[in-house]
């Protein structure tokens, strides 16, 4: 017991005063849900100190909520968002991946008994575009199954009847942010193998060479630590893996417009992945 105490205060000598154990009662978590539920952690994942008024104002715009945020600083790029409506809640979560400047904004929700400090930012959910799949293949079946070798598959885009009618097969995936991106995978069709390839929406900057997203290869560690240059490795990923904005049949415009003036529910996630355009290209940090 004493020894656990001393690690967590980190090896001071506790006076009597400081040795008081204070019990947080079950109450408090409950009272303190409501909070909860209304807010956001946000980290702009970015090498350097983001530009804190220019996120706020950029980011209100983009999430169409200029007055219905408060954006409170907990630490480096790190933001508490308090929202005033639950629409906009829901609006930001479920249109994630989110960027601002080409940086990726990792959202996590308030849940559990974690430190804000603690909160971590390991996983974000990203579309992936499975490309040439044989015709038999394009359904959610096929969908759970391939995706789940990029992370945790969270949904496949298909119609009532689990097929999907578009060129690619659409899968919204939980990716681990500390490993690499799949590049695609291996189906046998018959005797013959082919290789699906992977394409992401809304991916930001990320490393040609070790293809994680985190950083980019000028401050890879891996390349680093393998003695490799960037000049004389051969790339192993690449801008090819960024997924090109589906086009819409034209007769689907109006109606896809006003749905994603509403942005809510899935469908709606779906017109969102499509705009393709990373808005926050146009947003500045400095
Ligand atoms: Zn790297």
């Amino acid at each position: 017991m004493v020894e656990e105490i001393s690690h967590l205060c980190k090896g001071l000598k506790l006076t009597e005063e400081e040795q008081q154990d204070f019990h947080l009662p079950e109450e408090e978590f409950t009272l303190a849900q409501d909070i909860s539920n209304s807010c956001l952690v946000a980290l702009v994942a970015l090498d350097r100190e983001v530009n804190k008024g220019a996120f706020k104002i950029t980011m209100s715009r983009v999430w169409n909520a200029e007055r219905g945020i408060s954006f409170k600083d907990i630490g480096r790029n790190k933001f508490l968002l308090e929202f005033h409506s639950s629409i906009v809640r829901t609006r930001v979560l479920t249109g994630q991946p989110w960027s601002c400047h080409r940086s990726l904004i990792c959202i996590q929700e308030c849940t559990g008994r974690l430190a804000l400090k603690d909160i971590e930012f390991s996983l974000e959910p990203f579309w992936i575009q499975l490309h040439d799949l044989p015709f038999p293949a394009m359904n959610r079946r096929m969908g759970e199954k391939l995706g789940a070798s990029a992370g945790k598959v969270i949904m496949v885009d298909v119609d009532e009847k689990g097929r999907a009618w578009r060129g690619v097969l659409r899968v919204k995936v939980l990716l681990d942010l500390s490993k690499p991106l799949t590049r695609g995978c291996v189906i046998n069709v018959g005797d013959s193998r082919s290789w699906i390839p992977f394409k992401y929406k809304r991916l930001p900057p990320f490393c040609y060479h070790c293809g994680i997203i985190l950083h980019t290869q000028l401050s890879c560690t891996r390349r680093v630590s393998d003695g490799s240059t960037y000049a004389t490795s051969q790339l192993q990923y690449g801008p090819w893996l960024k997924a090109d904005p589906i086009q819409k049949p034209r007769f689907h415009k109006a109606q896809s417009n006003s749905l994603e003036g509403k942005a809510s529910g899935s469908g709606l996630q779906a017109s969102s992945d499509d705009q393709g355009s990373n808005f926050g290209g146009n947003n500045t940090f400095q």
